[in-house]
């Protein structure tokens, strides 16, 4: 698939990705920029990093705004693409920054959806497994309609998520815009912060410290891990596709967290112990992705296994300084 306008064949393909500095965003803008786009990214920084980016400024087709996405959002010249990737995404970010978190995933993507619908692009917007809460349907399909706690302390996430479906799919359905949704289940790679509290981070982080390895709750709730180039590559074929109803794209090889703890103590050959600490609240007990559509629809399937997605995380966890390692807040 080239990135090309067909109506000015010399002419890359305009793409702007919100959240650039980000785990995903940044490998996005690299994917984008390889399949010849002219790629804008757009992030306040608030969780994510430059540094994931740097290696772009150079290039002449890549331009950055640094600009919140919940306030107007305007952007020069014309737009084929809108990749929507803002949004604080770990649990302990959204918890500390609950109100921007709603305002991102509702404010900041009516700004986008306005925004699509004035340049006349089609945009993606990333919804996430947590719009299917703690799911009571094993794996969890499409079609599933989730079990969210409104007003738990994770609500402000899934709802944010939730409200941004609805009214992605009220763009789409009443203003005709090319609208495409990602349910995007738990991914991992390179460029994942350290210290926001996510799973792999957190047990690469212990372990690379000599730190005992912190379990929640007994250890036997399951999630599925996918691994960032296979993430990326499953977004880019939903964009690329004329499916509008949402896809689940993650991998379905399910672990429980006790057993990927000790997974981590052999892949970083520590002789760390496993200590258990309380379960945070309304924590999903099992996640497991049916991608029966996503194979369908985007003829899409993850290649990446558990190993070796997990060595090429702990290569780039190793390669950081003693600093970032040590660095306790963002
Ligand atoms: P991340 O925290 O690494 O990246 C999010 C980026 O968005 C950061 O760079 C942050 O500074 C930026 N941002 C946040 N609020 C903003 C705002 N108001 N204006 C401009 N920029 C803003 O998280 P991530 O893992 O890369 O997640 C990216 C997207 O994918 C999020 O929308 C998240 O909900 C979704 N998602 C990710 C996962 C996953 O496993 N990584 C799973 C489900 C959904
Ligand atoms: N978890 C854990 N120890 C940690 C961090 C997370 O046991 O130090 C658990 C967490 O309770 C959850 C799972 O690992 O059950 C995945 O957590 P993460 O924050 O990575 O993702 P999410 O809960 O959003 O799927």
């Amino acid at each position: 698939m080239l990135c090309l306008n067909v109506k000015q064949v010399s002419m890359p393909k305009r793409v702007l990705i919100t959240g650039a500095a980000g785990f995903v965003g940044s490998h996005l803008c690299d994917k984008f920029i390889n399949e010849g786009c002219h790629v804008i990214g757009m992030d306040n920084l608030i969780t994510g990093d430059l540094k994931n980016i740097e290696h772009l400024f150079a290039l002449e087709n890549f331009e950055f705004y640094h600009h919140d996405v919940s306030k107007f959002v305007h952007v020069a010249g014309s737009l084929d693409y809108i990749m929507h990737f803002a949004s604080p995404a770990s649990p302990i970010d959204y918890l500390k920054i609950p109100i921007q978190t709603l305002k991102v995933g509702s404010l900041g993507t009516h700004n986008l959806l306005g925004l699509a619908k004035e340049k006349g692009a089609r945009i993606l917007i990333a919804s996430t497994s947590e719009v299917y809460g703690d799911p009571k349907v094993h794996p969890q399909a499409e079609t599933y309609y989730g079990n969210v706690n409104t007003i738990g302390p994770r609500g402000v996430y899934d709802e944010a998520k939730r409200f941004q479906e609805s009214i992605t799919m009220a763009y789409h359905r009443f203003h005709g815009l090319e609208t495409r949704i990602a349910r995007i289940f738990n991914t991992y790679g390179p460029r994942m912060r350290l210290n926001d509290g996510r799973v792999i981070p957190a047990f690469i982080g212990q372990a690379l410290r000599g730190e005992n390895l912190t379990v929640f709750g007994d250890g036997l709730q399951t999630r599925s891990f996918c691994y960032i180039d296979d993430q990326v590559e499953g977004l880019y074929s939903l964009l690329m596709s004329d499916y509008t109803d949402p896809v689940n794209i993650g991998n379905p090889e399910e672990i429980t967290i006790l057993d990927f703890a000790e997974e981590i103590i052999k892949l970083t050959n520590s002789d760390q112990k496993i200590i258990f600490k309380p379960l945070p609240t309304d924590d999903p007990l099992q996640r497991k992705p049916d991608i029966t559509v996503a194979k369908r629809e985007l003829s899409w399937s993850p290649k990446v296994s558990r190993e070796d997605g997990m060595q090429k995380t702990y290569a780039y966890f190793k390669g950081l300084s003693e600093e970032e390692l040590y660095r306790s807040e963002h």
